[in-house]
C-alpha cells in the first residue's frame, strides 16, 4: 500500500534517522576498518548497558534472536512449563515451540494489556521455570507483584522490552527489573541500528559468557583448558584460525550449536547515535501521546491506559479501549479513522488462537480478557516521532471528529 493513500500512514519508521547518521556511516566506511567487529559495538553495548542499568548487554542482529537466546538460557527440559502472556508479537514466545514444554497463558490486565500478576500465582507448578511477558506498548507490567511472585518459586523471569527503551519503573529501566532483558532496534521501533538489530541484557557472567559464544559461531558447550596439545606438537601453528582452541581445549555437552548473530560496525555505530538521542526521540512520542489524550479525555466511551505515578510510559504504541459497555463502537471509530487518512493497524491478535498455539491445544475462552479487548476494544494509534506535526494535527482532528460522530449516533439511538 503507497504511502500517500493516507494522510497519516502508518509508521514504517519508529525513530529518525537525520545527518549525524549519515556522518558516523562515512566515518565508519572511510576508516577502511573491519565492518563486522571493532570498536563501535563494544561502544554501543557499554553505553547500552550503561543506560539500563545491566552489568551486561549483548547486541545480537534481532530481537527475535535476543528472545531466543534468553529462552535458550532457561535449559528447559521435557515437560516443563513456561508462564507467558498472550498478548504480545509473536516472536515474545515463537522459540517455546521447538522445545516439548507446556506453555501456560496468563491472561491480561484489562486497563494495560499487561500480563495480570494477580493470576500468575494460580498457573505456577513444580514444573514452572519461567515467566516470559512483554511491557506492552512501552507501559512497564506491575513488575513489584510479578517478581515477587517469582523469587518465592525460583522463576526465571524474560522481558521483552522490545517497546520499552526510554520507560521507567521506579526510577529503573525495563531491561534490568528481572533476570534477562530482549530489547529490539527494527525500523519500528523506539531506535534503530539501520531496520534490524536487538540487545540481550542479565546480570549474570555465566549467561552473558553462554550468549557471547553462540552469537559468534561458537557452541554453547564446556571448554577445558587441556595441558596436553594434539599431536604433542609445542605450539599450534599461527596462521590457522581458531588453531589455539582446537590445540589446548577439550569440549563436552555441546548445548547449542552456535549462530553467527553479532551486530556489525555500521549498526552499533548508528545505535551509539540513536541512543545520544533517545530522550528527544521518547519525549516526542510523550508530546504526541498527550495530544491524542487531551481528545480522548472528553469521551466517556472510551478508557484510557492506566499509567501509574511511578512508570514512565515510552508511548510506542498508543493504546486506548472502546467500552461497549459505554456505548462505544470500536470497529466503526477504526473504519471511520481510516476513511479520514489514517491508517489503522492492531496490535496484537492473542497468541495462543494462533494456529500453531492452537495446534498445541490453546483455545479460544483461555484468557478471556485478552480476548474481549482485541474482538471488541482496544485500538492502537500511530505515536511515532517519525509523524510531522501536520499529521499529528490531522490525527487528533479526525479522531475528535469521528468519536463525536460515533457518540452522536449513539445517543440519538438512544432517544428513540
Ligand atoms: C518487534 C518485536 C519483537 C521482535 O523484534 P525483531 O527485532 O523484529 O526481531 C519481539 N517482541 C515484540 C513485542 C516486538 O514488538
Amino acid at each position: 500500500m503507497s504511502a500517500h493513500r493516507f494522510a497519516v500512514p502508518y509508521p514504517r519508521l519508529g525513530s529518525v534517522l537525520l545527518e549525524e547518521e549519515l556522518e558516523i556511516l562515512a566515518e565508519v566506511i572511510k576508516s577502511r576498518k573491519s565492518l563486522s567487529q571493532g570498536c563501535w559495538r563494544e561502544a554501543f553495548e557499554r553505553k547500552f548497558g550503561q543506560l539500563v542499568g545491566s552489568r551486561h548487554a549483548l547486541s545480537v542482529t534481532s530481537g527475535t534472536v535476543a528472545l531466543t537466546f534468553a529462552i535458550h538460557l532457561l535449559d528447559l527440559e521435557l515437560n516443563d512449563e513456561v508462564i507467558v502472556t498472550p498478548q504480545t508479537y509473536k516472536a515474545t514466545i515463537q522459540p517455546l515451540l521447538d522445545y516439548q514444554v507446556r506453555v501456560r497463558f496468563c491472561d491480561i490486565e484489562p486497563n494495560s494489556m499487561n500480563l495480570d500478576a494477580q493470576l500468575v500465582e494460580a498457573l505456577i507448578t513444580n514444573r514452572t521455570k519461567a515467566i516470559i511477558l512483554v511491557h506492552y506498548g512501552g507501559l512497564p507490567a506491575d513488575m513489584d507483584k510479578i517478581m515477587k511472585v517469582a523469587r518465592r518459586h525460583g522463576l526465571v523471569v524474560i522481558e521483552d522490552c522490545a517497546h520499552t527503551l526510554g520507560a521507567e519503573y521506579r526510577g529503573n529501566c525495563p531491561g534490568a527489573l528481572a533476570d534477562i532483558g530482549c530489547f529490539s532496534f527494527h525500523s519500528t521501533k523506539n531506535i534503530t541500528t539501520l531496520g534490524e538489530g536487538g540487545m540481550l541484557t542479565c546480570n549474570r557472567d555465566d549467561w552473558a559468557e553462554r550468549i557471547d559464544r553462540i552469537r559468534s559461531n561458537d557452541a554453547d558447550a564446556i571448554y577445558v583448558r587441556e595441558s596436553r596439545e594434539i599431536g604433542g606438537r609445542d605450539a599450534p601453528p599461527r596462521w590457522v584460525p581458531h588453531a589455539g582452541e582446537a590445540y589446548t581445549h577439550r569440549c563436552s555437552q555441546v548445548r547449542y550449536s552456535g549462530s553467527n548473530a553479532t551486530l556489525s560496525e555500521p549498526s552499533a555505530a548508528v545505535g551509539v547515535v540513536q541512543l545520544n538521542r533517545l530522550p528527544q526521540l521518547v519525549e516526542r512520542r510523550q508530546t504526541i501521546a498527550a495530544r491524542i489524550t487531551e481528545v480522548l479525555e472528553g469521551f466517556p466511551s472510551v478508557c484510557l491506559p492506566e499509567v501509574p505515578p511511578h512508570v514512565r510510559h515510552a508511548y510506542h504504541l498508543y493504546t486506548f479501549f472502546v467500552r461497549p459497555a459505554q456505548g462505544g463502537e470500536r470497529d466503526a471509530l477504526v473504519a471511520e479513522l481510516e476513511r479520514q487518512g489514517v491508517e489503522m493497524q492492531l496490535r496484537y491478535f492473542p497468541l495462543h488462537l494462533l494456529p500453531e498455539w492452537q495446534s498445541q491445544g490453546h483455545r479460544l475462552g483461555e484468557c478471556p480478557v485478552a480476548e474481549q479487548l482485541w474482538f471488541t476494544e482496544q485500538v492502537n494509534l500511530p505515536c511515532s516521532p517519525a509523524l510531522s506535526d501536520n499529521q499529528v494535527d490531522h490525527l487528533v482532528d479526525v479522531l475528535e471528529q469521528a468519536l463525536g460522530k460515533l457518540s452522536c449516533r449513539k445517543l440519538s439511538l438512544a432517544k428513540r
